[in-house]
């Protein structure tokens, strides 16, 4: 009987995950993906939508021929619980699915409650529809300007996303010839600027200071914010800053069904081993966003800490070794710690941008580096295109 394999999430994470496991097996397995969304999007980009760079179809292509051409299995439907004891899921059209070996990848959602204010007066880029309405947000904004406010708020961890919108902003504003008009201020929960939830690397915090100089833009450290109001977004110490468009980065949770399966702290991530096995299965996986990873320090207001592409990529590859190592009857031993992962990223600042490399994602490291100049930017916008045509083909192997 061959084994079945059942992938929740078809994303950065699941699509991975999925082709990586036949791949491994060379085909001798039943692989099943159930997603909520039936088009990849590539977030990373979203972060241009709002200007008009970049549109829905721009960002995202459909998952199910990706799939078909690879044999797998593809159910376009939210799960709605499992039970890891009964192996199995069930589905929001009332299905069941069994399985042999689960995979979860079914990421982030915002967790709206973070701050009171945060959903009716900010907008925020975070998912596809999000950026949508801060784009119709951003060409109201135009007709008549003011003061603008990013944040990242207390508990975030996707600083990289806050950072590349504060500078397209900033670019933005240039090109309407609005930049010497606009005050642009930038609020972080990070404990000192290019903290971006990993610590921080070499020279960053000197490099993102000139950056922040070079733009005029002014920075609010270590601030928590107490509400977003219609036109000011308020700290907790009781500043106020005036703004007329206020783009909030709020924390990430895992996916609100999680919660009942035991499997998940109580953000709703799900608790792995290095070997990204639960912790209670040994046939239930989790990779991406969806696993939890520990913050490893106590900063004066809590950061978050960033599950980015790359490392989403490396545990689903990890995860996909150990459940071929099982199917084969193997020990499933291939091990990868979160922190352990190399950070390869790049930060858009309009035409502009940093290249960001660490020997690994949380320290401590022997290596970090930041590359700064129009090359990053030039980057970003080549990897966006060999990355959507990566995953639309299934070349999960390449890098
Ligand atoms: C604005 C922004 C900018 C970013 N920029 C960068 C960057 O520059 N570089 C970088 O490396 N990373 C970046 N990231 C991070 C990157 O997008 C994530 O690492 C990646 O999306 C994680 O993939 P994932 O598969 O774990 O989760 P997701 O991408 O969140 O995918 C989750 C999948 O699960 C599905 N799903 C959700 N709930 C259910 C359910 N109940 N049942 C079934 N399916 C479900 C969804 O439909 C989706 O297909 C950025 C993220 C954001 C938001």
């Amino acid at each position: 009987m061959r084994k079945k394999v059942l992938v929740l999430g078809g994303n950065f994470g699941g699509l991975t995950a999925a082709l990586a496991v036949k791949h491994e097996l060379e085909g001798d397995v039943d692989v099943t993906v159930v997603s909520k969304d039936d088009q990849f999007l590539f977030n990373p980009s979203l972060i241009w939508l709002p200007f008009g760079k970049r549109d829905r179809g721009d960002l995202t292509f459909p998952i199910a021929p990706t799939f078909e051409s690879h044999g797998v299995d593809f159910e376009h439907v939210a799960a709605t619980g499992i039970d890891a004891d009964g192996k199995q899921v069930t589905l929001a059209d009332g299905r069941t699915l069994d399985y042999d070996y689960l995979v979860i990848a079914t990421g982030y959602r915002n967790n709206d409650d973070v701050v009171p204010g945060y959903r009716e007066n900010a907008v925020t880029i975070t998912t596809l529809s999000d950026a949508e309405h801060a784009g119709t947000a951003w060409q109201r904004y135009l007709e008549d300007p003011g003061d603008i406010v990013i944040a990242a708020t207390q508990g975030a961890g996707c600083f990289g996303a806050a950072y590349e919108f504060l500078f397209n902003t900033s670019y933005q504003l240039r090109k309407a010839g609005l930049h010497k008009d606009v005050r642009l201020s930038y609020v972080t929960s990070e404990p000192f600027l290019g903290h971006f939830g990993i610590g921080g690397l070499p020279h960053g915090e000197q490099l993102l200071k000139m950056f922040l100089k070079k733009e005029g833009i002014t920075a609010h450290l270590d601030a928590g914010i107490d509400h977003v109001a219609e036109d000011a977004i308020v700290l907790a110490d009781g500043t106020e800053l005036p703004s007329a468009y206020s783009m909030v980065v709020p924390p990430f949770l895992g996916q609100e069904f999680l919660l009942a399966s035991g499997l998940t702290d109580d953000k709703g991530y799900v608790r792995v081993r290095d070997t990204y096995q639960t912790e209670k299965y040994d046939d239930v996986y989790a990779v991406g966003i969806a696993a939890a990873v520990d913050v490893p320090w106590q900063t004066p207001t809590p950061v978050g800490i960033p599950k980015t592409g790359f490392p989403t990529e490396q545990m689903a590859h990890t995860a996909a070794k150990n459940i071929a190592a099982q199917v084969r009857g193997e020990v499933p031993e291939h091990e990868q710690a979160f922190g352990d992962i190399k950070a390869i990223c790049v930060m858009d600042a309009g035409n502009n941008g940093v290249v960001i490399l660490a020997d690994k994602m949380l320290p401590p490291r022997k290596h970090g580096v930041l590359i700064p100049g129009p090359q990053a930017h030039l980057m970003k916008l080549g990897f966006e295109k060999y990355f959507m045509w990566k995953m639309r083909h299934g070349y999960v192997q390449l890098p």
